[in-house]
């Protein structure tokens, strides 16, 4: 057993209001510069929907993630890093320019130094952030199934509905949607680490943060396309791949993330989880896609069991990380309470940021039946016939394992239903609370973490350790060693090489 630490996020979809506040906020601290209008590191999503860029989730055209051979081995879907080499000059996998959207701004200083006098109305006309020419009209952005919300204008080019069974498909007709936040999954198996052919890429080996070393980079943009969360982007004016950083420099002095702190329905969590190093290539090798949420769940180590602290300590985890752990809420949702699940599993790179999926209103025959909606009974009995299908959120969030999602919906359903109980003044019912193998007890606990927790709960975070060595020289990569996907050592490449890769299609734009 080796016990590393990683510093992980949860998300609780319940409570996102789709506000893009956290987009906004993380723009501003880290992609506000030429070269980096087009880059979102957090965007949020309205799905159904295609997200941004358009249709990531189709690893068939995008070949991101890991493919699991016959043989029981990994591989990178678009190849290992020779392939990488070959085809450095001509990337056929990244997405194109219009996969993302072209950035534009609009001329506001015609809007400032209008005449008071004119007859005309000044107008502020779009202006591409790329060539400066005018847009006549924009026609895609980051967020633009967030103006379509329920039109069916995109959500059949869901790649999410289009693997999902008929049913699904016929309810899209019924507009159910929900907003998903994404950030770089900052994986415990990163694709983007294994595909880079200079060694740029790598996992902080003290809290698993994953970074590019923008000195190492030579713009081959083979993490882009290897990342299957199309997390890294590539700078057109550096020439070198960006990331987010899990805004390291903030956690290094306890503080959370822009994101979270920023966040206006408070549903971000952050602390440290510790796991089990050496089973890492073993949970991203389990045979089923509906298997690997278990196996994920599994290389989770109990940060209380004296066994585990005592290999922490051995493997130089500061005791205060071993502490943060203990008191984490994310392992506490992922584990102990068991309501939060990986996006995309099925990509094997062992995400680490997890969701609370999104309980959503009964189908109206439930309740246009005269039943109480809220009832525990009927709440508990209904899960599969939530507008929001079982089977998509268990297409995003389980690898199709339909059984895992509807065990996380009971429980927050029950929670739901105990609680309303308990307002109402009432007592809680433990009948509710059994029904999903919980105690009352765990419940209210499991409520204060979701609906109310303060501050201090939500963010859980260690400062950064003087002990652990760390100079600008010794950058280590926790991935690093046999069998491991890290680089290690200088890479591939020698020399600065600033190569201009193919676009993917003909008639296509490069990124
Ligand atoms: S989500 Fe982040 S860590 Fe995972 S493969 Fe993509 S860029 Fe790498
Ligand atoms: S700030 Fe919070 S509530 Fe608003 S979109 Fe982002 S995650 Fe959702």
């Amino acid at each position: 057993m080796k016990v590393m630490a990683q510093i992980a996020m949860v998300m609780n979809l319940d409570k996102c209001i789709g506000c893009h506040t956290c987009s906004v906020t993380c723009k501003q601290a880290w992609t506000n510069r030429e070269g980096t209008e087009y880059m979102w590191f957090n965007n949020v999503e309205t799905r159904p929907g295609v997200g941004y860029p358009r249709r990531w989730e189709d690893q068939v055209e995008n070949k991101g993630g890991w493919v699991h051979k016959a043989n029981g081995k990994l591989v990178p879907r678009q190849g290992g890093r020779l392939k990488g080499l070959a085809n450095i000059f001509a990337n056929p996998n990244l997405p194109e320019m219009s996969d993302y959207y072209e950035p534009w701004t609009y001329e506001y200083e015609k809007l400032l130094s209008a005449p008071k006098d004119s007859s005309a109305l000044p107008v502020a006309r779009p202006k591409s952030q790329m060539t400066g020419e005018h847009i006549n009209a924009p026609e895609w952005g980051p967020n633009w199934d967030d103006d379509l919300g329920g039109s069916l204008e995109t959500m059949q080019d869901d790649p999410v509905i289009a693997a999902s069974g008929a049913e699904v498909k016929a309810q899209i007709e019924n507009a159910f949607m929900f907003y998903l936040p994404r950030i770089c999954e900052h994986c415990l198996n990163p694709t983007c680490v294994s595909v880079c052919p200079s060694g740029a890429m790598y996992k902080r080996s003290e809290d698993g943060i994953v970074l590019v070393d923008e000195d190492k980079c030579r713009g081959w943009r083979m993490c882009v396309s290897g990342c299957p969360y199309k997390k890294v982007y590539f700078n057109h004016t550096t020439g070198k791949a960006e990331k987010c950083t899990l805004c390291y420099p903030r956690l290094e002095i306890g503080e959370p993330t822009v994101c979270s702190e920023t966040c206006v329905g408070r549903l971000r969590y952050l602390g440290v989880l510790l796991y089990d190093a050496d089973r890492v290539g073993e949970a991203a090798a389990t045979e089923r896609d509906e298997d690997l949420y278990e196996a994920q769940r599994q290389i989770l180590l109990d940060p209380r069991d004296p066994e585990v602290i005592e290999g922490a300590l051995a493997e130089g985890v500061p005791r205060s990380y071993i502490e943060a752990a203990q008191e984490s809420p994310i392992y506490k949702l992922i584990h102990e309470y068991q309501v939060a699940l990986p996006l995309h599993p099925e990509y094997r790179t062992l995400p680490m940021v997890w969701y609370v999926p999104p309980l959503s209103p009964i189908v109206d025959e439930v309740t246009a039946s005269g039943n109480d909606g809220e009832d525990g009974k009927i709440l508990l009995t209904a899960i599969s016939r939530m507008r929001i299908p079982l089977e998509y959120l268990a297409s995003l969030l389980a690898g199709g394992n339909l059984a895992v999602t509807e065990k996380t919906l009971r429980r927050l359903a029950a929670m739901r239903s105990y609680m309303r109980d308990i307002h109402l003044g009432g007592e809680g019912n433990e009948e509710i609370a059994a029904a999903v193998g919980m105690t009352g007890e765990e419940i209210e606990a499991m409520y204060r973490l979701l609906a109310i927790a303060k501050y201090e709960d939500r963010y859980v975070i260690p400062n950064a350790h003087p002990e652990i060595e760390r100079s600008l020289d010794d950058f280590r990569c926790s991935l690093d060693g046999t069998g491991g996907v890290g680089m290690g050592g200088p890479g591939f490449s020698g020399n600065k090489v600033m190569v201009e890769l193919l676009p993917r299609r003909p008639g296509g734009t490069s990124v």
